[in-house]
Parts: structure tokens; sequence; C-alpha cells
């Protein structure tokens, strides 16, 4: 099938090559001038495993393209995605800027475009989005009626940050959620050399699936991030704990790792919009604001375990890890900034290292000292900080915590492994 993506960002990009893999012909597009060049140019403007082998194998095929006009885009594909950005504003609330942006867009081409077009909602949008806006938007600025002239779908997108390529390419589940049969058929073919079941459903109820799933895993690693802060009191390790805890099958080890909180562009955003929508529809999520609540306060018990041990005014800090979880350069909502910026405001001089994220984290936070190598962060250092658990960070022994000055070493996430005197934030 032709296939248009629209917002060429981690998981526009990665559908992209996905689709293009499975050999469908796939034109990417972005408002983003440099992506879009990138694109073109076989280099990735992310960083994700695999993702730039398989860019260069699509594009060397002729199967993928980046382009800033969504006219053409639409024009010569069957089918586009919308996977343009949907972050928090201030208070919580989903920002559907893009997207009704992007919908407007669509509208307009599709005034020209007499052929079938099918449109897939693949952000992440609240339940009754898809209904509500995106589709009067469209049928305004086109002219035409959905269920006649285009189709539309909501499938929405599980895949993780990190193991993006893998997740697109092996879902556990894919959710369809349709407006009518005639285009849930479409895009179930699509799919048939997927091995996932599909679910097929309403376009809210496929919305409701994709908050439902995160609302859980959040709660899941706040649940243990709060037993984690009780173990800590108690002089229990929780990794003990919740290693017996996963062998449950109702349980499952996975998200059962206490640490520094969740960070990320989909958690806290997702989590707290849907808190919001409830709030609207007179609902009160007193658990999901608790979630919320835990995930706050959790990046700061680090540095109190830090300043119960010295006085970090004018001391130099070691932070190893700035990204929200290992293997991607993706530092939105990092718990490594709230860390940060504490110990900023308490006087440390911080010294970061990341294998991938620093580029975007000096965006953010620009006043630290980048190191090029670990051992550049820990040279002479007063205390080391742990904050992501990328596997580089596994094989650390004592021998490499001796250039310190003082050997105070605290992970915020589980990673070593053959070193003997550390802390850990709930172990
Ligand atoms: P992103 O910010 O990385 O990418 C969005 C891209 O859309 C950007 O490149 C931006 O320039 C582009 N864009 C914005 N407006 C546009 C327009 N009108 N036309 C064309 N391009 C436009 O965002 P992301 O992380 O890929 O997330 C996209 C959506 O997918 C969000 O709703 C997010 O919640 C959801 N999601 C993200 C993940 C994840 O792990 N990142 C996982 C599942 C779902």
């Amino acid at each position: 099938m032709r296939i248009s993506i629209i917002g060429s960002g981690y998981v526009g990009l990665c559908t992209a090559v996905g689709f293009a893999s499975k050999g469908h012909e796939v034109i990417c597009v972005d408002i983003d001038e440099e992506k879009v060049k990138k694109i073109n140019n076989s280099e990735t403007p992310i960083f994700e495993e695999n993702l730039e082998n398989m860019l260069k194998d699509a594009i060397s095929k002729k199967l993928l393209y980046a382009t800033t006009n969504i006219n053409d885009a639409i024009i010569n594909s069957d089918i586009s995605f919308i996977t343009v950005g949907t972050p928090s504003m201030l208070n919580g609330d989903m920002s559907l800027e893009y997207i009704k942006k992007a919908s407007e867009d669509i509208g307009n081409t599709l005034e020209k475009k007499n052929s079938y077009h099918v449109i897939v909602v693949k952000s992440t949008v609240l339940p009754e989005t898809t209904e509500k806006i995106i589709i009067p938007i469209i049928e305004k600025d086109s002219g035409k009626i959905v269920g006649r002239n285009f189709g539309i779908c909501m499938n929405p997108e599980f895949l993780r940050e990190g193991k993006a390529i893998s997740d697109f390419i092996n879902p556990d589940r894919i959710v369809i959620g349709e407006y009518d049969k005639k285009t849930g058929d479409i895009l179930e073919k699509l799919y048939k050399d997927f091995d996932s079941p599909i679910i097929r459903t309403s376009l809210k109820t496929a919305e409701m699936i994709k908050y439902a799933s995160n609302a859980f895993l959040a709660t899941k690693i706040s649940f243990i991030n709060e037993i984690g802060n009780i173990c800590k009191k108690l002089g229990i390790d929780t990794n003990e704990v919740a290693k017996a805890m996963g062998l449950d099958k109702r349980i499952s080890p996975h998200f059962l790792e206490s640490g520094i909180g969740f960070g990320g562009s989909c958690f806290p955003k997702d989590v707290s919009a849907l808190i919001n929508k409830a709030k609207k529809i007179n609902y009160e999520s007193k658990l999901l604001e608790t979630v919320i609540d835990i995930n706050r306060n959790q990046p700061e018990k680090i540095v109190e375990i830090l300043l119960k041990k010295m006085d970090i005014k004018g001391k130099k800090i070691a932070v190893l890890g700035l990204a929200f979880k290992p293997k991607t350069d993706d530092i939105r909502d990092s718990p490594a900034i709230s860390v940060i910026n504490s110990l900023m405001n308490k006087g440390a001089k911080i010294y970061a290292y990341d294998p991938k994220a620093e580029l975007n984290a000096k965006k953010i936070i620009p006043d630290i000292n980048y190191c090029k190598s670990i051992g550049e962060a820990l040279d002479n250092s007063d205390a080391c900080l742990i904050l992501t658990d990328w596997p580089e960070f596994k094989s650390l022994s004592d021998k490499d915590f001796s250039r310190m000055n003082k050997k105070i070493i605290i992970e915020g996430r589980k990673v070593l492994e053959n070193v003997d005197n550390f802390e850990g934030v709930c172990w």
C-alpha cells in the first residue's frame, strides 16, 4: 500500500521504516525541514536501535522518502497516519495544537482528491478526540463526509522508546478503532503480515485502551516505588521483594523495578491528561492523582540520601545518565532533570555523562558540565549519582570509581554489578 505518515518523530519514523520493511511505499511528512533533509540523507534525527540500518535499507530500495509537502504526500498515498505530538500543557491538559493543524492540512488536501482515502490517528489522543475534534475539522476543510468520501481509524501505538522498532514490528496486540467496517478492514489488511492479535473496536474505545494501558503501567511503577520507599526505611532490599513478587503470574516481573520514577514523553503527560479528562466529566481520579504525586516526589529521594551523607555546596557531583531510560536520546520529562535542578539549587557543581542524550539535554539544562566519558565525570568528584541504567554502566567496577575524590555512589536505577560500596534509592 502507499502510506503517508504525518509527523516524523519517534513514533512516525519508526512506523515509517516498519511499514517499509514489509514492502510498503512510505512518504514521511514533517514541518521540520532539517528533519526531512536528514531522513532523505539516510540520517536518523533521533537515536533508536536499528533505526538507521532500516532507514538506509528503505531509502536504497526506494520505498521511503521525506517531504514537508503534505499535499503531495496525501495525493500520492492511499492511507495517512497522523503521528504528530500531543504534548502536555502547563495545566496537564493534552495540547491539540499539532493534531488540529495536521487535520486541517489533511482536510484541505482531501478537498482536491477524488479517491477514497483512509486516515489513521496514531497519536495518543483522549477518548472522543477523533469523533468530536478530528473528524469535524477534516469534514469542514474537505467538504467531504466521513464514511462516504474518506475513512478514519484510531490505531494507538504501544512501542517503547529504546525498543521502538522491534516493538512496532512485533507488538503484543494491534488495536484498530474504526469509524466503520470498510475502513477497519483496510487497516487490518495493512497489518496482515504482523503476527499479533488484532482487536477491532470503536474509535473512543481504542483511544481509551491506550490511556488505560499507560495509566496502569505508571501505577505499577508508583506502586513499587512506594513499596521501595517503605523498604528503604526498614532496611529491606526492595529488589529481592520485587523479584519474589514478580514470580506470581498474576503480578508479572515487568515494570516492578523501583527507582527515581517514570519519565519520558508519554506516562506523565498521558496520566495527567486522563485525570483532567475525568475531572471534566465530574470524576475525581484519586488513584491516578496519587500515582503522579508519588512520581513527582521520587527523584528527590536520591537527593535526600546524598544530603544525609554530605554537604553538597560547591562540591563536584558526577551524574551518570540523563535519558529517561537506556537506549534512547530522549530526555523529555526525564527524572534526571529534576535531580540535577535540585542539586544545582543546593549549590552543587554537576559533571554529567550520557552516551546518547547530551545534545537533547543541553537544550533543557545548558548550565552543567557535559563530559565525554564516564571517567571524565568521575575524576575528582565528591559523589556519583547514577540516573539511567545504561548497559555500559553495568560493568563499572571499584577501579573505575577509584578516581573519585570521595567514593559516595548512589544508584537511582538498579545497574551496578561489580562495585562493593554503594547505596540505591530504594535498596
Ligand atoms: P515527536 O515530538 O517525536 O514527533 C512529532 C513530530 O511531528 C515532530 O517531528 C514534529 O515536527 C511533527 N509535526 C508537528 N506538527 C506537524 C504537522 N502539522 N505536520 C507534519 N509534522 C508535524 O513525538 P512522538 O514521541 O513521536 O509522539 C507522537 C505521538 O505518539 C504522541 O501523541 C505520543 O503521545 C504518541 N506516542 C509516543 C510514544 C513514544 O514512545 N514516543 C509511544 C506511543 C505513542
